[in-house]
């Protein structure tokens, strides 16, 4: 072996479990050396975080193995699929990075799976049963007691034949009959016990129409389909450790009815992502966007690929906090934290800086001439000189956040008070001389007095003084609408036994705030451009904003503000 292929013992350690069996399949040989995997969503929703995991894991290897990962549209349940679905995962996988080979759908396998359906029923190894769905529940048994056998369990091979092709007949009822495997109904694992195979939907489906009336399951699809395209390792989530067992069986029959042996796909699993304060179902993430709880899938506030670009999340950031939780064997529950400091640090290096003012008050430079303006400097990214500079219009009349003024502020306050100095970023130090106030006591406009001379950047500014302040003047900026989200939901963890998750919405999870103002530059970004409002936090134009009127959406804070008022 060359020497540069052999791994230490802590390169070796380094690998994922995924990784370390992926190794051990090269090394022996198998599959002639050949990697293929896939990703498998289900066209019943939109991605979330969670996909983002298992995409990052099914890419990931092949990427790594010389391989390829191809997308299978798992469109087995007309009922619940459509091709807006469809449309929508496959623009999500790109904006996260990704590329695949071949893009299938488990709807092409429809007459090999009939086929094979065909085959098992000649074979003895599968029934038509008439029974309601609530006594074949009954006849399940419970894990240490065994099933009991279905009385249709021993009707003749065409009795089965002729059910089967009357299940697909547009006269079949929905309900009436199902074609289940003969497997053991005594087997301790649960899916052995003569699992259903096809059920009758007449939905017609998105891609085959009415041509089909039966459908088959799950458990009689994903593994086959693997099979049929050559995957090598087919990996998901720990839930389907169960049906690993049934997963093989089901290739042993394929295998014996193609007479072919030379490889074979393994189901490998993996811990899924859960997060707190969010949910990660799709039948749970679609309630929520048919009871109009949010504004569509793609609503920032949801854990949905398509929410977390519209709110201004990168793909890098995803990727990034995807890598540091890792793979695991075992389900937990991950910080929404940790997602959010892997956005903020690669906002960080991303974001061009812009001023905003969202809670505004008036300042008045009173010795700034009248009519005077002067254009300033402003460095749009200070970790990317790249990123170059644009310029900001200062004037004597400005707009400074409401919080960074005080009249009687306690000594460790260092914005603005009276006959204290802070800077204005980018302009000039002034000196706070007071404030007017209305009849109900409220600040209605603050009086300054600037240092002609201490201009950024200018020679004799390097004055110190504590205080920084953003502004914008207030004739030279445009009035924006703000979006500002909390937690989706108030607790942890979501998936609480026995409790509505409705129940646990958090109620105040989007503020909208209409009085905000933008400096020009910042009006005129849109969607897809990662700004940072200096001081405040990382926001992108809405998909819906326009120059005239903007709308931006609070990614990120600059900090984790969050953990502390919780805890
Ligand atoms: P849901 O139950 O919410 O509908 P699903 O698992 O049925 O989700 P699919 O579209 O079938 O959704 O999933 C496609 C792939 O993504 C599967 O391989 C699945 O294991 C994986 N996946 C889904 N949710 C997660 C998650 N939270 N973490 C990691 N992988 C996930
Ligand atoms: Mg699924």
């Amino acid at each position: 072996m060359d020497k540069q292929e052999i791994k230490t013992n802590e390169e070796r350690q380094s690998l994922s479990f995924v990784e370390q069996m992926i190794e051990k399949d090269l090394a022996e040989g198998k599959n002639n050396g050949r990697i293929q995997t896939r990703f498998p969503p289900e066209p019943n929703g939109y991605l979330h975080i969670g996909h983002a995991k298992a995409i990052c894991m099914d890419f990931g290897i092949a990427t790594k193995y010389n391989g390829v990962c191809n997308l299978r549209f798992d469109d087995t349940n007309p009922s619940k699929e459509n091709n807006e679905y469809v449309e929508n995962i496959l623009n999500d996988i790109h904006w996260l990075g990704f590329q695949w080979g071949n893009v299938y759908y488990a709807s092409d396998y429809f007459q090999q799976l009939w086929d094979f359906a065909v085959w098992l029923i000649e074979k003895g190894l599968a029934y038509v049963d008439e029974q309601t769905s609530e006594q074949i529940a009954e006849q399940k048994g419970t894990p240490t007691e065994a099933g009991t056998n279905s009385p249709y369990r021993d009707r003749p091979v065409e009795e089965n034949l002729a059910l089967f092709k009357k299940m697909n007949t547009p006269e079949a009822v929905e309900g009436s009959m199902v074609l289940r495997a003969k497997l053991d109904m005594a087997n301790p694992n649960m899916h052995f016990r003569d699992p259903i195979m096809y059920r009758i939907i007449h939905t017609p489906h998105h891609r085959t129409g009415t041509k089909w009336n039966a459908y088959p399951m799950y458990d009689f699809a994903h593994g086959q389909s693997d099979y049929f395209e050559g995957v090598t390792h087919s990996i998901c989530t720990l839930e389907f450790v169960p049906h690993r067992p049934l997963y093989d069986r089901f290739i042993d029959y394929l295998q014996e009815k193609d007479q072919q042996h030379d490889y074979r796909p393994v189901q490998i699993e993996f811990n899924r992502l859960n997060l707190t304060y969010t949910i990660m179902s799709k039948r749970k993430l679609l309630a929520l966007v048919e009871e109009k709880r949010v504004n569509g899938w793609d609503d920032p506030r949801m854990p949905t690929i398509s929410g977390m670009r519209r709110r201004g999340y990168s793909p890098e950031g995803i990727r990034n906090f995807i890598n540091s939780i890792g793979y695991t064997k075992f389900d937990a529950l991950n910080d929404m934290a940790l997602l959010e400091a892997a956005i903020r640090e690669d906002l960080n290096a991303r974001a061009t800086r812009v001023s905003a003012v969202l809670n505004p008050v008036k300042l008045v430079i009173t010795n700034y001439p009248e009519n005077e303006t002067e254009e300033m400097v402003a460095i749009n990214n200070p970790e990317n000189e790249a990123d170059g500079t644009h310029t900001t219009t200062f004037s004597k009349t400005l707009w400074i956040e409401r919080d960074d003024f005080m009249e009687d502020a306690p000594k460790k306050f260092f914005r603005l008070t009276p006959g204290k100095e802070v800077r204005l970023k980018n302009a000039y130090i002034i000196m706070c001389t007071g404030c007017k106030k209305n009849e109900k006591g409220e600040i209605e406009e603050i009086y300054a007095e600037y240092d002609p001379e201490s201009k950024s950047g200018r020679e004799g500014a390097s004055r110190k003084v504590k205080g920084t302040l953003h502004w914008l003047s207030t004739e030279h900026c445009r009035k924006a609408e703000v979006r500002i989200y909390d937690r989706l939901f108030n607790v942890e963890n979501t998936a609480v036994e026995g409790q509505d998750f409705h129940e646990l919405l958090n109620p105040d999870s989007l503020q909208v705030m209409t009085e905000c103002y933008v400096e020009p530059y910042a009006a005129e970004r849109k969607a897809g451009e990662y700004l940072q409002f200096q001081r405040i936090g990382y926001f992108m134009a809405d998909i819906d904003s326009t120059p005239e009127h903007p709308i931006f959406n609070k990614t990120v804070g600059l900090k984790d503000s969050w953990a502390k008022i919780n805890k």
